[in-house]
């Protein structure tokens, strides 16, 4: 009998487990890797090939995942025994790899053994865990072709991986202290200090209050002591963060219960093998410094990764920030030289060793929502795990994403491959991290596409790129179309569908910036029912980062001259001189688009309510906005306007609401909690009369805006309990890390029909 089974079978301690198999069984034959997954040849009793059969499908190592298995019966051949056979190599290479995944139990047992070869030793792996994806430089996956490769295996090390009755068969980063990469520590001159042990050298250190670079799995970390307020501001104020949180590194589950509440979903999350970011809400008594994620409720946290982290984290006994190397915006930093250069002005101390990363990949951030979980950022442990399709798409299509937390997707047959987390596309460095990222992923799963798919908004770089590209057939998307199909991806259905697609930017097929959006849509096509109405954005990208134009450019509309007479702090507070600037540039219509974005909206009301006049990070006005909600169960007033076929929600009742609270007194906390009531009835009423008008009962929620777990609770109670069927995003992000999946999806379903 000849077995095929393709998924993540390889580098995950396939073969030995079939080896094993089989000669439990009584088998003979062979097991080989090929370049489209695992091959097996099987000759015996006919119930053992069942049993063999039956436990590779319900009972694969722990890190496998099938996503096909096909046998057939062929002639005995007579083997003699049953071998792990050497790999082929194919002409037609394709074999999904296997992300990170975090030290295994057996692992750390090994590392914490003062009579183990690899006691301490912060590079130790098996089949089970350990690096794969940033150290994969081609298929198929093979030390050779791995960052692993200048490292030689000594004696001990070689006969682990060349035994199939051990853990470390084939373990392709497998390397001791003899054998393996090693650390060093350095200071801020960059010269190599000379300790006698490093790690309690470094531990000593971060103690001290010191910021250190630490190289991990796909790029560096900045660390302090999360508990000492003089490091945080330190890392805070040379990183130029201003207010962005930082993410936390705790040793285990205890210590994270004592800075946040978590239910048993988020504790499974935070544990698990893939140890992503998790968000969690803060104790009122958290002992971590204020400064870590100033204006928050929540603190990312993660459980340690890789043995490195459990080293530092058990022996300094310290809560540390482990947040992202990089300055403000710019991408992860992730070679060394490169973090010699950019990192000089924030680390006093780096932690390097001399294993390469070949690709960078930040920390996957999520939470968990309604007993789920919900990827907010897709990266280290997910990437390059592909999605799913119920479908097959007929040609390869590379889908080039949007501009803010770019990721791409190539597609091949039923896979969807979506990047890890790229990074904004503003500046060169991301933009080149997002080209040598397509040619990566283009050489590892042999994909050469034959369309590709991009954002409307012409001065994107992703757009710009897409573009630029011969020989290949270009297929634009509407931004918001593409958020709804995501969505609908993740959730595995098609057919037509009320879609709610609310963000900051989209560029819409008028020209105009879109972002509060009604659609009724399938894979296909949309039909722009409804939107908020227009009100302009005055300086364009200056008006994202400084919300208090929006809302004076609200007022304006509303109020017009007469809106300095209000007796609202916004107003008192309000620069005349800077502000009869801003009105000439609306009148005359100059640099000033017009925009439906909801995303602007939750700013502008941020800023009135003088929470947030200007951001340092995208989202915060709104983020902060959330977070100062209080409870109140009234609504303000808003109505629709009909115009043609489509439907305008119109917002001077809402504007003038705020207002007149502000103006008589009312908290802040309940000002905000009933503009989010406001929101999700806007939502409400719009999706009842899309439903009486066209009888569509799904409702897609997609786009940053859901990101705010406050509007989305309160709009999934009211449309689900409008007997509504609710989808939300899980395994693809709701913000602009989901786009590239919908466009892929948009573009293969226009291929299909002919239309393009
Ligand atoms: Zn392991
Ligand atoms: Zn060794
Ligand atoms: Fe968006």
């Amino acid at each position: 009998m000849q077995i095929n089974i393709k998924g993540i079978v390889q580098g995950v301690g396939f073969r030995p487990f079939v080896y094993n198999l089989a000669k439990k069984h009584n088998l003979l034959g062979y097991v080989l890797n090929d370049t489209s997954g695992v091959f097996i040849e099987v000759e015996g009793e006919k119930s053992s090939i069942n049993q063999f059969l039956e436990t590779i499908r319900d009972q694969p190592p722990p890190q496998a995942v099938i996503f096909e298995m096909e046998s057939h019966g062929i002639e005995p051949k007579g083997f003699e025994d049953f071998v792990i056979r050497k790999s082929e190599e194919q002409e037609e290479k394709f074999v999904p790899i296997s992300p990170e995944i975090a030290t295994c139990e057996e692992c750390l047992s090994e590392l914490f053994d003062p009579n183990d070869r690899r006691y301490r030793y912060p590079f130790i792996n098996c089949t089970n865990c350990g690096p794969r994806f940033t150290i994969v430089k081609d298929i198929p996956y093979d030390r050779k072709f791995t960052t692993m490769a200048p490292f030689i295996m000594c004696e001990k090390c070689q006969a682990e991986y060349d035994d199939p009755g051990d853990r470390r068969f084939h373990a392709q980063p497998n390397a001791c202290p003899v054998c393996g990469p090693s650390l060093s520590l350095l200071n801020h001159e960059r010269v190599v200090i000379d300790v006698p042990d490093v790690i309690t050298e470094v531990c000593t250190l971060l103690r001290a209050g010191k910021i250190v670079a630490i190289k991990g799995l796909g790029g560096y970390h900045l660390a302090c002591d999360a508990q000492n307020e003089d490091a945080v501001s330190r890392l805070r104020s040379r990183k130029y963060r201003e207010y962005k949180p930082f993410a936390i590194m705790v040793k285990d589950i205890e210590t994270a219960k004592r800075l946040c509440y978590l239910n048993e979903e988020e504790e499974k999350l935070l544990k698990g093998t893939i140890r992503p970011i998790v968000l969690l809400r803060k104790r009122p008594d958290c002992p971590v410094a204020e400064d870590v994620a100033p204006h928050q409720h929540y603190h990312g946290i993660m459980l340690p990764y890789t043995p490195l982290h459990n080293l530092i984290v058990a022996e300094s006994g310290l809560v540390l920030v482990m947040t992202s190397g990089n300055i403000s915006s710019e991408p992860i930093v992730y070679h060394d030289n490169e973090a010699f250069g950019r990192l000089k002005n924030i680390a006093d101390f780096y932690l390097v060793h001399n294993r390469e990363i070949h690709i960078r990949t930040d920390d996957s951030v999520f939470r968990v929502w309604r007993g789920k979980e919900v990827a907010l950022r897709r990266a280290r442990g997910y990437a390059p795990y592909p999605l799913l399709l119920s479908f097959q798409c007929e040609e390869q299509i590379l889908a080039c994403g949007a501009e803010l937390k770019n990721t791409f997707c190539l597609t091949r047959g039923n896979y969807a491959f979506m990047s890890h987390h790229i990074g904004d596309l503003e500046n060169l460095e991301t933009l080149t991290s997002f080209e040598e990222g397509v040619e990566h992923f283009k050489r590892i799963f042999n994909i050469e596409p034959a369309f590709v798919a991009y954002d409307l908004h012409p001065e994107y770089l992703s757009t710009k790129y897409a573009l630029s590209l011969e020989d290949i057939q270009k297929i634009g998307v509407q931004h918001h179309h593409a958020h709804i199909i995501s969505c609908m991806a993740d959730n595995g259905i098609d057919g037509e569908v009320i879609g709610v697609s609310f963000d900051g930017t989209g560029y819409g097929t008028d020209g105009k910036i879109w972002g509060g959006e009604f659609l009724v849509c399938d894979y296909s096509a949309f039909k722009r029912v409804a939107h908020l109405e227009y009100t302009p954005l005055p300086g364009g990208e200056r008006a994202i980062k400084e919300p208090w134009r929006m809302a004076a450019s609200f007022l304006n509309r509303i109020y017009g001259d007469r809106m300095l007479d209000l007796d609202i702090d916004f107003i008192k507070s309000l620069d005349r001189n800077k502000w009869a600037t801003i009105k000439k540039m609306i009148d005359k219509g100059l640099n000033s688009p017009m925009t439906s974005s909801a995303g602007r909206l939750f700013d502008a009301v941020s800023a009135l309510l003088g929470i947030r006049k200007e951001v340092y990070y995208e989202g915060q006005a709104a983020i902060e906005l959330e977070m100062t909600a209080g409870h109140a169960d009234l609504t303000y007033p808003f109505y629709l306007k009909e115009l043609g076929n489509k439907t305008e929600v119109i917002l001077e009742p809402l504007i003038k609401g705020i207002v007149s609270d502000i103006a008589s007194g009312v908290a802040v906390e309940a000002i905000s909690s009933q503009f989010h009531n406001t929101f999700s009835e806007i939502i409400l009423q719009l999706c009842l009369k899309i439903r009486q008008a066209n009888g569509i009962e799904r409702v897609v929620l997609s786009g940053g805006v859901f990101q705010n777990t406050l509007l989305l609770d309160k709009t999934f109670a009211l449309l689900d309990a409008s007997g509504f069927e609710v989808y939300t995003h899980h395994r693809v992000p709701t913000n602009d890390g989901g786009i590239a999946l919908g466009q892929a999806i948009i573009a293969n379903e226009l291929i299909k029909k002919g239309i393009v």
